[in-house]
């Protein structure tokens, strides 16, 4: 007999669950809270502008060549290599650093700061492949069975990893290279996992190897969104439906077996099998209203940071900017110190510009621009209140300006600003966290909430707060281990 599996929540996770449990041969349904599929993954669009929301790196592209393969689709969507990668700007010297993949070509841009960078740059992403290789497989893309289970996997590292374990991104980056120009750059993919280089565990440098090596970023043509379009086809032909409009806020329960999901109408939900794609910290606790996961807990856990989001249809077309762009102030430790806590150090913020236009021109009316701006901020517990919002959204414009050496506020013809007020609200994400649960040692591995139910065997998890983490690529290795356990426990029942 087939089982139904009833998903909540349409993000990545979510999607990318349904067509592999469909291909395994379960009846599969979703149902998402939003009016749109793709969860942080989604789109705005307005007066003919279209910005990504949320994700606008797309990197590791060969974890969506697994979903592929193992789902017997074709790639729903395409993407060609970025190259350069990305820049960085800096308010000090007013000088932009263009990162290349060709490593010679890359170590030119720092001539006069880093002497011997090709060197340098060679043997620290000569590190990240050793901890790339040595984790990924072993670690990153497996279930546990237990606590011990993840220990004795720990255990089978090459023994030359330890000593990363010990240190974080900042200490790891500084090992390689005396610029702090170059150890700033580098550890900025340390907040691609939500925190800051300095506590960001060293292992994470292994993503620097993914950047520049291993695969790259990649423009997915259309827009990042075009991934959730490509997928909701993929599941219209497989007669996959998607309710929308429709949340979760209770259960009903008979032993140790969930028995029904209850919408915000009453209405409620039936199913064989569960799988929750909402935070797997937030739902435990708000719909299942577990005591480890009560707001008290829930406050204490460690979160990655929130973000201010703005989208800026502007009338002109900027020179000199790429598809992703860094501005960086001149008091990087000061201020990645203080920013997830201290809710008034927006000063001179740190930001990223994405312009989608640059590589998909039909993202905006001809001769303009569409420009996604992300700063990194407290969230809720720490920045309650974001009627400053507007203010800090000008100051930005206004440091972009300088820097672009154009007066963007005169430009604009759209604009939309979201708070962690909204990205929580919309998403269910727990005080606005942009990222889901943070990836410290205690937080990630055995020690990440399970991505299955403790009380429930019907009951499973995937997305960014279970594991192996947060991110598209990590949150598609989510959709395939708790596929696995799924079929596993369809064997016992
Ligand atoms: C500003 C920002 C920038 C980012 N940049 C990048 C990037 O460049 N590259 C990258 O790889 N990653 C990036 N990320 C991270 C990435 O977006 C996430 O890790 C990933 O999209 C999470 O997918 P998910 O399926 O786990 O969760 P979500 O996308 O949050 O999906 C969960 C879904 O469940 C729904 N839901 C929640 N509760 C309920 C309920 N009770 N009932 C019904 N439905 C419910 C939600 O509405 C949502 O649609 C970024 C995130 C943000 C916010």
């Amino acid at each position: 007999m087939k089982r139904t599996v009833l998903i909540v929540g349409g993000g990545l996770a979510g999607l990318t669950a349904a067509l592999r449990l469909s291909r395994r041969g379960f009846n599969v349904e979703l149902l998402e809270k939003n009016s749109m599929a793709g969860g942080r993954l989604n789109q705005l669009s307005k007066d003919g502008y279209i910005f990504d929301t949320g994700p606008s790196f797309f990197s590791m592209s060969y974890e969506f060549d697994e979903f592929v393969n193992d789902t017997g689709i074709k790639m729903p969507f395409e993407f060609v290599e970025l190259d350069p990668l990305y820049t960085v700007n800096f308010l000090s010297t007013g000088k932009t650093y263009t990162m290349y993949k060709d490593l010679a070509r890359l170590a030119n841009e720092f001539r006069d700061v880093e002497p011997d960078m090709e060197d340098k740059i060679k043997r620290y992403l000569n590190a990240g492949k050793k901890l790339f290789d040595g984790t990924v497989d072993l670690v990153v893309r497996r279930n546990y069975s237990s606590l011990l289970h993840y220990f004795f996997t720990l255990m089978k590292a090459p023994p030359t990893l330890m000593p990363v374990l010990f240190r974080n991104f900042w200490q790891q980056v500084s090992a390689y290279f005396s610029s702090e120009e170059v150890r700033q750059i580098l550890s900025l993919v340390a907040f691609f996992v939500g925190r800051t280089p300095f506590d960001t565990p060293a292992v994470y440098s292994l993503l620097s190897y993914t950047e520049f090596i291993h695969n790259g970023y990649f423009n997915v043509k259309g827009g990042m969104y075009k991934i959730i379009e490509g997928l909701c086809n993929e599941l219209k032909k497989q007669n996959i439906k998607i309710h929308y409009n429709t949340e979760i806020v209770g259960f009903t329960s008979s032993g140790d077996r969930l028995r029904h999901l209850v919408d915000q109408n009453g209405k409620k939900w039936d199913a064989d099998i569960f799988l929750i794609n909402s935070d797997a910290a937030w739902f435990r606790g708000k719909v299942f209203k577990r005591p480890a996961f009560s707001d008290e807990r829930l406050d204490k856990m460690k979160w990655t940071m929130g973000t201010l989001t703005f989208y800026l249809g502007i009338t002109e077309k900027i020179p000199d900017i790429r598809h992703h762009n860094y501005y960086l102030g001149s008091n990087f430790r000061e201020y990645a110190n203080k920013i997830f806590t201290n809710p008034g150090s927006f000063e001179k913020p740190y930001y990223y510009v994405n312009v989608l236009t640059k590589s998909n021109s039909d993202c905006a009316p001809p001769g303009g621009e569409s420009l996604f701006f992300v700063c990194p901020v407290p969230d809720l517990r720490f920045k309650p209140d974001w009627s400053d919002s507007d203010k800090i959204v000008d100051s930005i414009i206004s440091d972009f300006s300088s820097r672009t050496g154009m007066n963007i506020k005169s430009k604009i013809a759209v604009q939309t600003v979201y708070t962690p007020v909204e990205w929580g609200e919309q998403f269910n994400l727990y005080k606005g966290s942009a990222l889901g649960l943070a990836h410290d040692m205690n937080q990630i591995g055995g020690f990440r909430p399970k991505n299955y139910d403790e009380e429930f065997r019907n009951v499973f998890y995937a997305g960014a707060s279970t594991i192996p983490g947060t991110g598209l690529p990590m949150v598609i290795i989510s959709s395939k281990l708790a596929v696995e356990r799924i079929v596993k426990y369809d064997r016992t029942i």
